[in-house]
């Protein structure tokens, strides 16, 4: 239901304000910060719209809410960069303009779900320009993004709505375990049903091999492995010698480049990226934070990420 939703009151009172109106068609833009579980929402959202047993809202056990949940519902599309892709290309928008065309398989709402709107390409933003500025009947599209920064012409036709993240109290956790996920709404969930340990020390030593695990099989006990590697490393900082620092960015290039973890360069850039991001963030230290932003910022600016990486975690 969506009083169950774990996000504030704003975001509940819109989705139900919206699912009152009964519309025929809708555009809708969910933005938030990074972390923020905007998938959920828009699911949630989706649920509400097509869940025959309750009238705009979702019981969560009906056979229509469990596929939509599971992404295997035929009038649900989520479309967004695969790994490894840097743009949302054309097919795929061909495909959602198909598909919108046609009609629902369930003879209900079709809902497209596009994440990375801000991703996309020339061709991809004017081809779904033309489907959003005339919905067919009974077609919704929810795009969702962390930033405002997409085409203003998607934008000034998408209804914007900001999610924000649940507070501590939402999520009924502590500030330390709220602070260790850097309030990771999916994660912060998640954890509370499995219920992984958090208190044993991961030593900064095993970070590179949490990190490898963690992009191999992408699950929360080895994210958390890799965040406990980080607080222990900004711990110890003032331990740490700069040898030691030049050989775990050798291990880390080393770990990315030959385990085939990384499809290219610009997905490998990204991975760092994120890595840095966590390092700035758990480092909680203002005084530092603009520099490391600025370091962090030079991924992007073509210089070679050795170099970036050194600059980087010498001035951490
Ligand atoms: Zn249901």
């Amino acid at each position: 239901m969506l009083d169950n939703l774990v996000f504030g009151d704003k975001i509940k009172l819109f989705l139900k304000n919206e699912l009152k109106q009964e519309k025929e068609a809708g555009t809708y833009l969910l933005y938030g910060d990074r972390g923020t579980d905007l998938l959920g929402v828009a699911t949630a959202f989706a649920m509400a719209m097509n869940c025959p047993k309750l009238k705009n809202d979702y019981c969560g056990v009906c056979e229509v809410c469990k596929k939509i949940e599971h992404g295997n519902y035929v009038d649900l599309e989520i479309i967004g960069l695969l790994q490894g892709e840097s743009k949302v290309g054309i097919d795929k928008i061909k495909n959602v303009i198909y598909k919108a065309s046609s009609s629902s398989y369930e003879g209900r709402k079709k809902v497209f779900i596009i994440k990375d709107i801000e991703s996309m390409n020339k061709y991809s933003s004017n081809a779904l320009l033309k489907i959003i500025e005339e919905p067919p009947k009974g077609t919704f599209f929810i795009f969702i993004s962390n930033t405002l920064n997409i085409l203003s012409t998607i934008l000034s036709r998408s209804i914007v709505i900001k999610v924000e993240k649940p507070s501590i109290k939402d999520l009924e956790v502590t500030e330390e375990i709220y602070n260790f996920f850097m309030g990771n709404t999916k994660e912060i969930l998640e954890w509370k049903k499995e219920k992984f340990d958090l208190d044993q020390v991961k030593s900064y030593n095993s970070l590179i091999e949490s990190l490898k695990l963690y992009l191999e099989e992408k699950e929360l006990k080895y994210k958390i492995d890799l965040l406990k590697g980080i607080d222990d490393y900004i711990y110890n900082i003032k331990k740490i010698k700069k040898s030691e620092k030049i050989s775990m960015i050798l291990d880390l290039l080393y770990v990315l480049q030959n385990e085939k973890l990384v499809e290219n360069r610009s997905h490998e850039r990204k991975i760092i990226e994120k890595l840095m991001y966590i390092f700035i963030i758990k480092l909680k230290n203002p005084k530092s934070t603009e520099k490391l932003l600025e370091l962090k910022q030079n991924l992007k600016k073509n210089i070679n990420i050795q170099g970036s990486l050194t600059l980087f975690f010498l001035n951490f």
